[in-house]
């Protein structure tokens, strides 16, 4: 099953994303966990979808988001090095133990945290 990072793999996803995600998607389903493909729910952002996004924090609306989004310039996602996933409290820490024991950083320990949030550093 292709996630939206493979979808996307042609121009605007680094390199390194995709190949980082096949290797964590592949010890996940190895150690037992559910697939990350299948609770992917972003990965690469325009500067303007990342621009709505963070209006949209600031205007009340926080649906969905777990954390105030980063500026169109700072986000991991708008350079192709970010993707997020929904999952249980606990899929989500089991996944961000995974990703940071391959090298990546995981935005469960940031305060605020993001749990759902994975990228490359
Ligand atoms: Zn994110």
């Amino acid at each position: 099953m292709a996630g939206p990072i493979e979808a996307h793999s042609i121009g605007n996803v680094d390199r390194r994303l995709v190949e980082g995600f096949r290797t964590f998607r592949r010890e996940a389903i190895r150690l037992k966990f559910k697939d990350p493909c299948k609770a992917m729910i972003s990965d690469y952002r325009t500067p303007g979808e990342q621009a709505a996004l963070r209006q949209r924090w600031d205007s009340g609306d926080r649906e969905g988001l777990a954390a105030r989004p980063a500026t169109p310039e700072g986000s991991r996602h708008v350079r192709g090095t970010a993707f997020d996933l929904i999952g249980t409290p606990e899929e989500l820490r089991a996944w961000g133990l995974i990703w940071e024991y391959m090298g990546g950083r995981w935005g469960g320990h940031w305060v605020p945290p993001d749990p759902g949030h994975f990228d490359l550093g």
